[in-house]
């Protein structure tokens, strides 16, 4: 069963896109295209317009940029060849940085365009020349109208969250720049809903558009238990992650899921050394006849923990599994709708349990609002220590939440300004402090054999 559920699996090689492209995937910690990547990537690669359904939180942005950086190559020209339109400040930021993660190896030239500040830096990096923009309707037709920005070779016209646009009244300025670009282009219009606004809008600005639509799967089952646990930072999850399964009796044979390899990797030595019972690791850099084999240990039971990424998270097919552990919340949701399907299998009684950061508990509520129930919250356990957060964390965390603020409220002024230079927690480094090899994990006193 695994093994068949591992051969359907589609990749990012499937999609034949370039070398520069992948690499760029690789580090980015996608290790799997998503649902929506699935269905889109081909279609928009062969040139069709698409209307694609889809909500935050699917990996819809990479679903359009992928296809898009394949086509636009490298940097030519002058003027703009790709246009992305996007209703709020905030989400042309978004999707400007998905750009700046996915295009790193590729010499692509970039920029994001939106009102709330003065047009002469953007109007100047548009006359060095540029392939793609990202921006908000106004401030682009404004730079438009100004004579600043020559539309006459745009092959590329993308409108994200296309019901939101409608919504804050911005039809007008689409007409104008549907009446001013190239008829002869591809078009790509994505939206969560489809109000009868957008489905005119679609009608006008389409061609043959294939329909693609992905509804996450919202209904996890029924026989788990749903808690969380919120906690202030890693260092604090580790050391309640350690106290809960110190019930060997209860947490007999349970999978960690966490967001990133390096995460995968952290847990799973730090589970090892500290001699727990047998753990296994399955990620994207694991072959797959060693993760076959991983499951197949697991599933015999001469594993107790199963840590891995949500490459793994469908093809798991194992039954009596105790507690599945969300030592990271997933920014795939429906990903936390897989990872909780591990448990509880066959009407086993299963329970899953989520670890959540203040930063994560946006998408825990994101995630509440998918499987449309309230997920349990439970005190941290008085034993449990609480560690305070290293700065860097911290930074990370508090510019996380600012981000997610702008996200629901574009007028929010955070506390951190984008131009400052993003850190990474010594964790998500891994080379430095965050490598198992140096950092906390063992550097606590190894405890006595625990296993059962
Ligand atoms: P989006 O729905 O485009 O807002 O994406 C939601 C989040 O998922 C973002 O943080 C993306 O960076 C991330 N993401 C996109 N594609 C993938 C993937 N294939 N695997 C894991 N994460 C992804």
């Amino acid at each position: 069963m695994a093994e068949e559920a591992e051969k359907e699996t589609v990749t990012f090689e499937d999609f034949k896109l370039n070398k520069q492209l992948l690499n760029a995937i690789e580090e980015a910690g996608y290790e799997k295209p998503t649902p929506i990547q699935e269905q889109a990537i081909p279609l928009i690669m062969a040139g069709h317009d698409i209307l694609g359904i889809a909500q935050t939180g699917t990996g819809k942005t990479a679903a359009f940029l992928l296809p898009l950086l394949m086509k636009i190559k490298y940097a030519q020209g002058q003027h703009p060849r790709a246009l992305i339109i996007a209703p709020t400040r905030e989400l042309v930021m978004q999707i400007e940085e998905n750009i700046t993660l996915l295009a790193k190896y590729t010499d692509v030239r970039h920029t994001a365009i939106y009102g709330g500040l003065g047009p002469k830096t953007q109007i100047e990096i548009l006359n060095k020349g540029i392939d793609i923009i990202v921006a908000t309707p106004k401030r682009l037709m404004e730079l438009y109208f100004k004579g600043e920005l020559i539309l006459k070779d745009l092959k590329t016209l993308i409108l994200d969250e296309a019901d939101k646009m409608m919504d804050m009244g911005f039809m007008p300025q689409i007409r104008q720049l549907l009446e001013v670009i190239p008829r002869k282009r591809q078009n790509l219009l994505f939206s969560a809903t489809m109000p009868d606004k957008v489905v005119e809008l679609s009608e006008e600005f389409l061609e043959f558009p294939t329909r693609v639509e992905v509804t996450p799967q919202a209904t996890p089952v029924e026989t788990v238990t749903h808690v969380l646990y919120q906690v202030p930072n890693l260092r604090t999850k580790i050391e309640l992650l350690e106290h809960l399964i110190q019930d060997a009796e209860t947490f007999n044979r349970v999978i960690i899921f966490t967001r990133s390899k390096k995460n995968a990797e952290s847990v799973s030595k730090f589970l090892e050394h500290r001699n727990y019972g047998e753990v296994r690791a399955i990620h994207g850099n694991k072959g797959q006849n060693t993760r076959i084999n991983s499951m197949e240990a697991f599933k015999g039971g001469e594993v107790r923990f199963l840590v891995a990424t949500d490459v793994a998270s469908r093809g798991i097919d194992v039954t009596m599994v105790s507690h599945v552990i969300n030592f990271d919340v997933p920014l795939i949701y429906e990903d936390y709708v897989h990872r909780i399907g591990r448990t509880g299998r066959a009407e086993n009684i299963g329970a899953a349990i989520t670890f959540a950061t203040e930063a994560e508990m946006y998408h825990v509520h994101k995630i509440e609002e998918i499987i449309r129930m309230k997920i349990q919250q439970v005190p941290k356990p008085e034993e449990v220590k609480e560690f305070k957060t290293p700065f860097e964390e911290q930074q990370e965390m508090a510019r996380d939440i600012d981000r997610q603020k702008r996200r629901e409220n574009p007028d929010f002024k955070g506390a951190f300004h984008e131009k400052k230079s993003r850190h990474k927690s010594n964790f998500e480094k891994g080379k430095k402090s965050g490598d198992p090899k140096n950092s906390f994990w063992q550097k606590t006193k190894k405890k006595g054999n625990r296993k059962k």
